[in-house]
């Protein structure tokens, strides 16, 4: 009798164990309901993650196998909210619908350095929630250089100094770089590259819809009225997907050299893509001379690549967003 108290004491330690620790127990299908299969690969490797299960109100769901693939059950047809867990994986909260078949979803590594991502990418500049370029934008090249003002409506006074067709070169091979780059592949080229040439003594409207517009400008300073190098701004409507942004460039910093000229033109289009300053690590995001992309820039913006407009930390989607065959396609298309 004592040794079954005993035996009693240890599945109840046990199941504290698995069960207490903040994640809810999965509960397994029982083979009566509607079914969606769910296959899940690591972020960065897109490797197979095995052991994930999910949890919600209404769904039960195996852990996934060796092949990552699991099974989620509910008792009727729809669209289910989710939390998916995995051991060394942060959890991602998510949107699946039943029935389905073979969504794919991907995990974030716990290692992986979510300070410096959220920094990066879910920052000041877009409110704590990644916003993001869904389409590849058209690049605008302004040839002629503009005089900065106070300007809220973004008009300015086109001057008598233009870029010449080597600077113009260097400002579309930067931009393209950092185009794929921070969009890590998704965006292999911009939709169109339009180079404009103002008129001496005219006003400039700057905004393009469905453009990322970038001139030269004399003079240039940034919200808090300081002298800046650069400046990279972006428009975004309510989902978080950007529908315009605006890049400029002091004349003066400018004439800091090809190398110089390359890292603030990539970290602006670091901005227009909706990126905030890093200080937690080295970046090219950081505030002042950070290089160019480094490993773990390149890194944050592969996991970004995989999420929708909207993701908040630590990995929630949006509740429009749903996990469908393929995540990145899925981005990459719309
Ligand atoms: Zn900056």
């Amino acid at each position: 009798m004592r040794i079954h108290l005993r035996l009693l004491a240890a599945t109840a330690l046990l199941t504290c164990a698995f069960g207490c620790g903040g994640d809810p127990t999965p509960t397994a299908p029982t083979g009566s309901g509607q079914t969606a299969s769910i296959r899940v690969v690591s972020t960065l490797t897109d490797q197979p993650v095995s052991g994930v299960f999910a949890t919600g109100g209404s769904i039960r769901s195996t852990r996934s196998d060796g092949s990552g693939l699991l099974t989620l059950e509910a008792a009727a047809p729809g669209r289910y909210s989710v939390s998916v867990t995995a051991p060394q994986f942060v959890t991602r909260q998510t949107t699946v619908a039943i029935p389905g078949n073979e969504a794919r979803l991907d995990l974030i590594a716990s290692s992986f350095d979510m300070t410096a991502f959220d920094q990066m990418f879910r920052g000041a500049t877009s409110a704590g929630r990644i916003i993001k370029w869904t389409t590849a934008p058209a690049l605008v090249v302004q040839r002629t250089g503009l005089l900065w003002t106070n300007s809220p409506d973004e008009r300015y006074l086109a001057e008598d100094e233009q870029w010449t067709d080597a600077d113009i070169e260097g400002v579309i091979a930067d931009f393209t770089f950092g185009l794929q780059t921070i969009s890590a592949g998704v965006f292999p080229a911009f939709s169109s590259i339009r180079i404009e040439q103002a008129a001496v003594g005219r006003m400039v409207t700057v905004p393009q819809a469905g453009a990322i517009v970038v001139a030269r400008y004399r003079g240039l300073r940034g919200p808090s009225g300081d002298r800046i190098g650069g400046l990279g701004t972006a428009n975004t409507d309510s989902a978080g997907v950007i529908r315009g942004a605006i890049v400029k460039i002091d004349r003066d910093n400018e004439l800091g050299g090809p190398a110089f000229a390359r890292r603030l033109r990539v970290h602006e289009l670091g901005h227009a893509m909706g990126l905030s300053h890093v200080t937690s690590r080295a970046s090219f995001m950081a505030p002042a001379n950070g290089g160019l992309p480094n490993d773990a820039d390149i890194e944050a913006c592969r996991v970004a690549a995989r999420r929708p407009p909207g993701s908040r930390s630590p990995d929630v989607d949006p509740a429009t967003f749903i996990a469908t065959f393929d995540t990145t396609h899925r981005i990459a298309q719309r």
